[in-house]
C-alpha cells in the first residue's frame, strides 16, 4: 500500500521563524499504522510564551494595516490552499483518516475560506470603515459605533478537520486585524504544519501568525492562562472546553467554545424514505461519525420506523470500510487505537444496557493495519447512554417516536445544542422544527453534517459558547465594539 513522504521539518513558528523543541512526536495513519506521516516538534510552554509576545509585539501594527493588505495575505493563502487541495487532501488523509475526496474537499473549503475572508476585510470588519453613523439624543452631536481588533487570539483547534476549523478561526482573525497563536491538536501536526506554512509565505509582518504544537495540558493550558493572550477560540470536547471557559473567564479573556453535539435527525412518516436513508447514513457514518455535526440520534416515526431500519441496515452492509486512500472506500479508520477501543467499549455498554443490536460495531481487519470498525446501529431507549452521550465515533441509535410532537420532544431531550435534522415532506412540520428545534443550526431533507463556509457555524447549550463562527458573524467575536461621539 502506498507510503507518502514523512515530513521531518514540523516545526514551531514563531517571530517569522521555524524552531525546533527540545521533545518530538510523530503522528502515523490510522490506515497502516506502518506508515509515520511525521516526525514534529513538540512545543513547551517557553516556546508558548515566545509565541505569544512575538503575537504581543506584531498587533500593533498590524491592527492599523489597510483592509487591502490583510485581503491580499488571505486571498494569497485561499488560492495556494485551492491550488494545492489534491496534494494536501493526500496528506490529511493520511494523518486523520478522512477518506480522500472529503479530505480534497475539506482543504478546498479552508481555501474558501480565506478568500470569504479576504473579502470580509473590506466588508465592515475592524478598521474597514463599516459600522454605523447615528443622529445623537443631543442636538448637534453625531454618533459612530466602529469595530476594531482585539489583540492576541490564541486559536485552540481539534483533530478531526484539521484544515477547515484552523481556516475558520485564523481567516477572521487576521482579517478582523489581530494577531494569532494557532495551537492545533497533536493528532494532526502535518496539517496543521502545512497550513502555516503556506500562511508563513503570505507577507504577514513576523509574529502576526504563530503556530505552536504540543499538548494541550502545555501549550493549550499556557495559551488559556496567559494574560497577554486577549481572547481564545477553542473547538473541542466539551470537558476541556468547560476547562477553557473557567481558565478564561477567571481573567476575563473573551472565550468562544466549539464542543460537542448528539445531534438527532428526525424521520416522519411522510418522508422520503430513501432520502432520509441517504441522510442518515452520511450525517452518521461518513467521517467515521468523526464529526461534531454526525447524526447519532435517529428519531423515526413509528409508522415508517421498522421499514426505515430495515433499508438502512442494507446500506450499512454494503458500505467499504477501509483505507483512506483506497477508490470506492467511503469509510475510512478511526483516529487512533484509544479511540477504536472505546468505540468498541460503547458497543458493549450498548448491549449491556438493554440497546437492540441490529448491525455492526466490530473491529475490522484490512490489508493495512488500521483502526477500522464497521458501523454501528442500535436501537435504543431514551435514557440509554448511546443515546445521550457523545461517541464521536461511527455508531448511531434509532429512538422510535409516536408522532411529530414526540418526536420534536426526543430531539431537544439533549444537553447539546448544536445541529438537528428532519426528513419530511409536510411544509407545517418542517417549518415547526426549524423554530422549535433547541440548536445552532437546522436541516430539511439534508443531511446534519455538511454546512457552508459563509453563514454561521455553531451550537446552543452543551455545544456552543459565545458568537458564532464563520461569516460575516464572526466579527462578532473577533473585534470589539467602539462609540464615538463628535460634536458635529
Ligand atoms: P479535545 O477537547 O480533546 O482537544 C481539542 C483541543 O484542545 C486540542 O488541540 C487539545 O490539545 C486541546 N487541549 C486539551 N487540553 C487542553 C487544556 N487543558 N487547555 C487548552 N487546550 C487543551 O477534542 P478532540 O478530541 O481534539 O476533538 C473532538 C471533539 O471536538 C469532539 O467532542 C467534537 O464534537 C468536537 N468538535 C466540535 C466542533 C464544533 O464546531 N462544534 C468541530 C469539530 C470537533
Amino acid at each position: 500500500m502506498f507510503h507518502g513522504e514523512i515530513h521531518q521539518n514540523v516545526r514551531q513558528y514563531i517571530n517569522g521563524r521555524w524552531e525546533t523543541s527540545a521533545t518530538t512526536g510523530v503522528s502515523t495513519n490510522p490506515s497502516d499504522t506502518s506508515e509515520v506521516v511525521a516526525e514534529y516538534a513538540r512545543a513547551d510552554r517557553r516556546q508558548t510564551d515566545a509565541a505569544i509576545r512575538a503575537a504581543s509585539d506584531a498587533f500593533p501594527h498590524w491592527s492599523h494595516s489597510t483592509p487591502q493588505r490583510r485581503a491580499d495575505v488571505l486571498d494569497r493563502i485561499g488560492a495556494e490552499l485551492l491550488a494545492r487541495k489534491d496534494e494536501l487532501g493526500l496528506l490529511l488523509a493520511r494523518e486523520e483518516g478522512k477518506v480522500l475526496p472529503e479530505a480534497v474537499a475539506e482543504v478546498a473549503r479552508a481555501g474558501q475560506v480565506f478568500k470569504f475572508f479576504a473579502g470580509e476585510a473590506f466588508r465592515g470588519g475592524a478598521g474597514a470603515g463599516g459600522g454605523e453613523s447615528l443622529a445623537s439624543a443631543r442636538a448637534g452631536v453625531q454618533v459612530d459605533v466602529t469595530r476594531e481588533p482585539l489583540g492576541v487570539v490564541g486559536l485552540i483547534a481539534p483533530w478531526n478537520a484539521p484544515f477547515a476549523v484552523p481556516a475558520w478561526k485564523i481567516a477572521p482573525a487576521l482579517a478582523h486585524g489581530n494577531s494569532v497563536v494557532f495551537k492545533p491538536a497533536e493528532r494532526v501536526p502535518a496539517c496543521g504544519w502545512a497550513l502555516a506554512e503556506i500562511i508563513s509565505r503570505a507577507a504577514l509582518p513576523a509574529g502576526v501568525f504563530n503556530l505552536v504544537m504540543g499538548s494541550g495540558r502545555e501549550v493549550g493550558q499556557a495559551l488559556v492562562d496567559s494574560p497577554h493572550v486577549d481572547a481564545l477560540s477553542f473547538t473541542g470536547s466539551a470537558a476541556v472546553g468547560e476547562r477553557v471557559l473557567r481558565g478564561a473567564t477567571a481573567r476575563r479573556a473573551r472565550v468562544q467554545l466549539e464542543m460537542g453535539g448528539k445531534n438527532a435527525l428526525v424521520v416522519l412518516a411522510d418522508a422520503d424514505l430513501e432520502r432520509a436513508v441517504d441522510c442518515a447514513v452520511q450525517g452518521a457514518y461518513f467521517s467515521a461519525g468523526q464529526r461534531c455535526t454526525a447524526s447519532s440520534r435517529l428519531i423515526v416515526e413509528a409508522a415508517v420506523h421498522d421499514a426505515f431500519v430495515a433499508r438502512l441496515r442494507e446500506r450499512l452492509k454494503a458500505l467499504r470500510v477501509g483505507h483512506a486512500l483506497e477508490r470506492g472506500v467511503e469509510i475510512g479508520p478511526v483516529a487512533d487505537a484509544e479511540r477504536l477501543a472505546g468505540h468498541l467499549a460503547w458497543v458493549d455498554i450498548a448491549r449491556t444496557e438493554g440497546a437492540e443490536h441490529v448491525w455492526g460495531g466490530e473491529a475490522l481487519e484490512r490489508a493495512t493495519a488500521g483502526h477500522y470498525m464497521s458501523p454501528a446501529l442500535f436501537l435504543a431507549e431514551p435514557g440509554h447512554r448511546i443515546a445521550r452521550e457523545e461517541i464521536f465515533g461511527p455508531l448511531a441509535c434509532v429512538l422510535r417516536a409516536t408522532d411529530y410532537e414526540h418526536a420534536l420532544a426526543l430531539c431537544n431531550d439533549t444537553p447539546f445544542g448544536l445541529c438537528a435534522g428532519i426528513c419530511t415532506n409536510s411544509l407545517k412540520h418542517a417549518m415547526h422544527f426549524r423554530r422549535h428545534a433547541e440548536v445552532g443550526m437546522t436541516m430539511v431533507n439534508l443531511p446534519t453534517a455538511g454546512v457552508d463556509f459563509h453563514v454561521p457555524f455553531g451550537g446552543r447549550k452543551g455545544s456552543g459558547y459565545g458568537p458564532r463562527e464563520q461569516g460575516r458573524h464572526a466579527a462578532e467575536f473577533y473585534t470589539q465594539v467602539k462609540t464615538g461621539y463628535m460634536l458635529a
